[in-house]
């Protein structure tokens, strides 16, 4: 092609190139009729139920061009309406978080301005934002300034980089790798499991420690496994404790722990995901010890109510988290070593990242942390409030909650599982207010996790209503 035949052709593919980049005026109207699609979702919250079965029609990709106006009804209809409504205040099963608004808010600001968040060169103010996160973080947790940590987007990630960095501290590798021991709660979160396996620790030994009644780690029993391990010529290297369990809203002892940790020299795991921030709140006693751990793990996309999509992790031994992420890592001096863990990407499997940092920080600064604090405070007293309820419809209940989960059942005369097993169905049917069931100690129980920021005490006596209809259609 001749020079004149390429600026030709340019000029026309640049006609139809050009349609990614829109006018203001085009601009300005889409972002209207998101506006207006986001208020008419909002507002309709109070009506919709927590919870449809009804499956999703087609949502393929097709060649025909389909106008926003009719994408968004079609998103309505066939996602937002479909499944577990997590934006709506009765979605009161698994851990729920709402979304806050200021923090779409920033997702949109970080998508149109799209910095590089994973290397601090290339964007040192969006990487300065992760890293005053990560220390607002380490404030919140009392760790130490010297820690590392790294904005991941939930909980299951966060777990990974922690236990990698445990991994390499301790050598778990080759023959190693049978001979090692991790200690596990019946309670932790599966995630823990499925950590250790994709790392390549699917054959290390787990040790499920034995619970007391409110499903905490008894600590002897702990110190017993770890002895006789030791005794054994086994390695023990982790422990896992959680700071608020998924089903039964415990805290594990976590000062005990940390001082068995410290005794045997293990690396001492926090799954903080779902509990950690009512550190905040008068819970604060519980969590004594969390400090002491050695990673930590928390779901702003839980108990800080952000869209999914953030989580966190904290890690003390920089070497450790550098060994897996950054190669010359272990060479590098403190001074070095300082610089590097200032960009996300050397954290991190990520290299390239969703700028994340933005949805924590932009509501922080607008709203401070107390709105923050208070609804999670809501949440401890709803708990209360809604297991008083229950008590006097003659339900069962789980054992005084550390947090905001609890869980109960009905104690039918004859086939209790099954009958629960029944109501449960007739509830996710009802679709109300969504719940969901585990099984706890061997007994089929319908959970209840209240933690969602728009879940008020209307919703709770939505719940109990509705958990009363469905009784009477099984009883
Ligand atoms: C939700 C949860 C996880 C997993 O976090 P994701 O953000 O879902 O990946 C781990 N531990 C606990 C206790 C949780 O509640």
């Amino acid at each position: 092609m001749s020079t004149d035949e390429i600026v030709r052709r340019l000029s026309e593919l640049n006609l139809l190139s050009s349609e990614l980049d829109l006018t203001e005026s085009d601009r300005n109207k889409m972002v209207q009729q998101v506006s207006v699609y986001a208020n008419r979702f909002i507002s309709g919250l109070a009506q919709v139920k927590g919870f449809s079965e009804r499956k999703p029609g087609s949502l393929a990709i097709t060649n025909q061009k389909i106008s926003l106006a009719q994408l968004l009804d079609i998103y309505q209809k066939e996602v937002a309406e479909t499944g577990i409504n997590a934006a709506s205040g009765t979605h009161l099963g698994y851990i729920p978080g709402g979304g806050i608004f200021t923090s779409a808010l920033a997702d949109f600001i970080a998508a149109v301005t799209n910095p590089y968040a994973g290397v601090y060169f290339a964007s040192p103010g969006a990487v300065t934002i992760e890293n005053e996160v990560i220390i607002w973080l380490k404030a919140v947790f009392s760790f130490p300034a010297s820690a590392v940590g790294n904005l991941t987007s939930g909980g299951s990630i966060s777990a990974l980089i922690a236990f990698t960095a445990a991994r390499d501290k301790y050598g778990v590798k080759n023959e190693r790798i049978r001979q090692s021991v991790v200690y596990l709660s019946e309670q932790a979160h599966h995630s823990a499991q499925k950590a250790l396996r994709i790392i390549g620790l699917e054959d290390v030994l787990i040790r499920y420690v034995p619970l007391d009644d409110h499903h905490k780690i008894k600590i002897q029993a702990l110190n017993e496994l770890i002895e006789s391990d030791i005794a054994h010529g086994l390695h023990p290297f982790l422990i896992v404790g959680t700071a608020g369990t998924t089903d039964t809203g415990s805290i594990d002892p976590l000062n005990e722990m940390a001082d068995l940790a410290a005794k045997h020299n293990l690396w001492f795991h926090v799954d903080a995901a779902y509990g950690g921030f009512f550190i905040l709140t008068s819970k604060k006693e519980q969590f004594k010890g969390i400090e002491r751990a050695d990673s930590l793990i928390v779901d702003p996309h839980k108990s800080m109510f952000l869209p999914y999509g953030l989580g966190a992790v904290l890690i003390k031994d920089k070497t450790a988290v550098l060994h897996s992420n950054h190669y010359a890592a272990s060479y590098m001096q403190d001074a070095a070593a300082n610089e590097l863990v200032q960009s996300p990407s050397n954290v991190s499997p990520e290299l390239t990242k969703h700028f994340r940092g933005l949805r924590l920080w932009l509501p922080l600064q607008l709203h401070g942390i107390n709105p923050f604090i208070t609804c999670l405070e809501e949440k401890l007293l709803l708990i209360h409030y809604f297991r008083q309820r229950l008590s006097k419809l003659g339900f069962s209940l789980g054992p005084e909650p550390d947090l905001s989960v609890s869980y109960f059942w009905y104690p039918f005369k004859s086939d209790a599982d099954e009958k629960n097993k029944q109501l449960m169905d007739a509830i996710h049917a009802d679709g109300d207010v969504f719940l969901s069931s585990s099984v706890i100690t061997g007994r089929y129980v319908i959970r209840i996790a209240l933690l969602a920021f728009r879940t008020k005490k209307e919703t709770v006596d939505k719940a109990v209503a509705m958990i009363q209809r469905c009784l009477e259609k099984i009883k």
